[in-house]
């Protein structure tokens, strides 16, 4: 174990004003707190987090990080609390030892859900301050290191796992690729022993065949390259079984098969001799095609910055060469540390300007803010952590980094979520494709845009990131909730305008403290929905408003709302055939939607004048043996008002079905008085639309209208709407 001079003295070696005495209190906590706790291997248990403060000195943190290291398990495993290690060791400190103890309860659970919604918590935490996450991942790879002295199987599985599915990759984008390495190869070992054994056996094999091959190869390189005026140090290794073990997978090769084993480093001054150098080998030996990459030019979205190609080396055996800058070596294998000390150093490092450690972090919470499930979360962090990336340019020759497999309206979501939701179309290269093709590296794209917003749910099966998916659902909502205030507010002015009241905001205004809404949208939202009916709307306005009964029934059932003109107009368009009932008040039968040109008949009514029901409603067979009381009628002709009447209709159910409909329905003249939701699933909805029309023939068109529209199955006039029906 390290001992407490020896780790101050790392931290002083690279940051000589370092707090020695900070360093020194936080050190002498951490082992009294910890006290006699021991490990799984019967070490002290303060061991770990010097081993885990250790760590971080090798990517050269600051004191904070590392006194940080030495608490991190403080207020998780001793009677320490947040507030007493503030006051010691001030307040920074203190939040990033809470920020890795909640790290920590991500360990504790294996069930999917319960870890994504700590992985949110993790990745919220980490977005505040990126050295909490250095602390948490060096503490993992402490652990992994140790992880054969834990005995249950099942425990060292797990966690071996979840370092493969979460920390590796993290790691890996964040720059950190030793942390990486390390993490996949002990986990490797521990989820596939016998897997990694054979690979471990045949690069024995392979060393033994080549015998010092790797330094003669560096060796020659590094002459070739000083005989071409490059001034070079050349870094031969073997590759780690899990990167090969990987590559075996994605390229489905044997072991057999397997040559390339070998990687090159090669660091140089500067960028123009990352080139040269590159000239220089490609000149003397065979390059493989394809395998050729431009990082310096266009950097992985960690930072990441090198040349890359593979070549048929002087045994014939194919070789990796990474070319880079010292600098760019450092960034390489510190990753977003480096990143971190050259951000808060006073010499501002114009190499690493262009490069934002944090964009990807900063990603992952625009998308947690945008909401979406934790699972769907989890499942797109996995998915989006392991795969590469493709390099697309905007007109304007701005780089954009995408996982691979998005498509161009994931672009378009990556650019700006204003641009993807007005996204009608896509030029790729100058090429009009649909949006939904795949990217390539290289692919310009250019982005047509709409005036209207326009996402529907079918965008979902085109886009692969999550942040778009995160956008359009979120779009999806807002414009679902449009159509239904656009709604409300048409039903609440046409029930106003028909009682003949006041629909001023001043008056409508009243209705919001009665029902307990905060918004005038809201309230039109929740009558557009048929969560409250527009009558209700007229009596929390007027409470002593006598509303006709047929409208209170209405108000109750959340069934009808407005009926145009003065009362019992729709019957003074029906006349009796002989006239002589001249004077008698007539009145349509409750739920019944006769309109002119439907063969009607009038029953007289005690009490209620003559009663009119279409000729063929089988209510009439009551009053089959009292033929006295029945009215031949007719409808006049002279009368030019409209009829209320009704519409079932089944529509998909998707955001934009129910714009369709009331723009049908407008266009055809009639208006909207209700609208109910009888039934819904996923894929269909029962709708019963009240409309006012001119006539049967009227009715006819529109319903025909709507049968033809894309997202109606099926529309039929309701002549009777009462509970009698099937
Ligand atoms: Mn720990």
């Amino acid at each position: 174990m390290m001992r407490q001079y020896e780790l101050v003295d790392r931290v002083i070696s690279y940051e000589p004003r370092a707090n020695e005495e900070l360093l020194n209190r936080a050190y002498v906590y951490a082992t009294q707190k910890h006290g006699d706790q021991k490990r799984a291997s019967g070490d002290p248990y303060y061991s770990h987090p010097v081993e885990v403060a250790g760590i971080l000195t090798d990517l050269r943190l600051d004191t904070a990080s590392i006194a940080t290291a030495l608490l991190h398990d403080t207020i998780e495993d001793t009677d320490a609390t947040f507030g007493e290690i503030e006051k010691i060791f001030g307040r920074e400190i203190a939040d990033m030892v809470n920020g890795v103890t909640k790290m920590s309860l991500l360990e504790l659970s294996s069930a999917d859900m319960a870890q994504a919604e700590n992985f949110r918590k993790l990745l919220l935490a980490t977005a505040s301050d990126v050295r909490i996450l250095l602390v948490k991942l060096a503490d993992r790879l402490h652990n992994m290191r140790t992880l054969h002295f834990i005995s249950s199987d099942k425990k060292r599985k797990r966690i071996a796992q979840e370092t493969l599915d979460i920390y590796a990759p993290l790691a890996g984008r964040v720059g950190m690729q030793n942390f990486r390495e390390e993490l996949e190869d002990l986990a490797f070992a521990e989820v596939n022993k016998e897997g990694r054994d054979l690979i471990v056996e045949r690069l024995d094999e392979l060393k033994q065949d080549s015998g010092d091959m790797l330094e003669a190869i560096a060796y020659e390189f590094s002459a070739l390259l000083g005989e071409n005026g490059i001034k070079a140090h050349v870094h031969g290794r073997q590759k780690r079984p899990f990167s090969i073990w990987r590559k075996m997978q994605n390229k489905s090769i044997s072991l057999e098969q397997l040559s390339d084993v070998f990687g090159y480093r090669v660091v140089v001054a500067d960028e123009a001799a990352c080139y040269q150098a590159l000239g220089v080998l490609h000149r003397n030996f065979r390059y493989v095609p394809g395998r050729y990459k431009d990082y310096i030019s266009t950097p992985k979205l960690n930072g990441y910055q090198s040349l890359h190609t593979t070549v048929i080396g002087p045994n014939q055996q194919r070789v990796e060469v990474q070319i880079r800058t010292e600098q760019m070596h450092d960034i390489a294998e510190r990753g977003v540390a480096a990143h971190w000390t050259y951000k808060d150093s006073k010499a501002d490092c114009p190499d690493t300007a262009k490069i934002e450690p944090f964009t990807w972090l900063q990603d992952m919470v625009d998308q947690l803010k945008n909401g979406g499930s934790a699972e769907e979360f989890l499942e797109n962090t996995k998915l989006e952590l392991f795969n590469d990336q493709v390099f697309c340019f905007t007109p304007k020759g701005r780089l954009i980094a995408m996982p691979r497999g998005a498509t161009a309206l994931d672009f378009a979501y990556a650019v700006h979520t204003e641009i993807g939701n007005s996204c009608i179309g896509v030029r790729i290269n100058g090429l009009k494709l649909p949006f939904r093709t795949l990217l390539k590296n290289g692919d310009e794209i250019e982005i047509i845009r709409g005036d209207e917003q326009l996402p529907s749910e079918n965008w979902l099966n085109h886009v692969h990131t999550g942040k778009a998916r995160a956008a359009i659902r979120h779009a999806l909502r807002e414009r679902e909730a449009a159509d239904f205030i656009k709604l409300g507010a048409q039903m609440i002015d046409n029930l106003f305008a028909a009682e003949a009241v006041d629909s001023s905001a001043s008056v409508l205004d009243r209705a919001l403290g009665v029902l307990s809404f905060d918004s005038m949208d809201a309230l039109y939202e929740a009558v557009g929905r048929g969560t409250i009916s527009a009558a209700d709307v007229l009596l929390a306005t007027m409470p002593k408003k006598a509303l006709r009964k047929r409208d209170r029934f209405a108000g109750a059932m959340r069934g009808l709302i407005g009926r145009p003109g003065k009362v019992g107009q729709q019957g003074a368009a029906m006349i009796p055939v002989n006239g002589a009932l001249y004077g008698t008040v007539v009145n349509v039968a409750e739920n019944f939607f006769p309109l002119p040109g439907d063969d009607i008949v009038g029953i007289v009514t005690p009490g209620q004048g003559v009663v009119v029901y279409p000729s063929n409603a089988r209510e009439l067979a009551a009053f089959e043996d009292s033929r006295e009381r029945w009215v031949p009628m007719e409808w006049d002709e002279e009368n030019e008002q409209l009829f209320a009447s009704r519409v079932h209709l089944t529509a998909v159910n998707r955001t934009g079905s129910l714009s369709v409909i009331t723009q049908t329905i407008a266009d055809f003249d009639a208006n909207i008085t209700n609208l109910s939701l009888i039934h819904l699933n996923e894929d269909f909805c029962d709708l019963t639309v009240d409309v006012q029309v001119r006539d049967k023939e009227h009715m006819e068109q529109l319903v025909n209208a709507l049968k033809g529209s894309r997202v109606i199955s099926e529309a039929k006039r309701v002549i009777f709407g009462g509970a009698t029906e099937k």
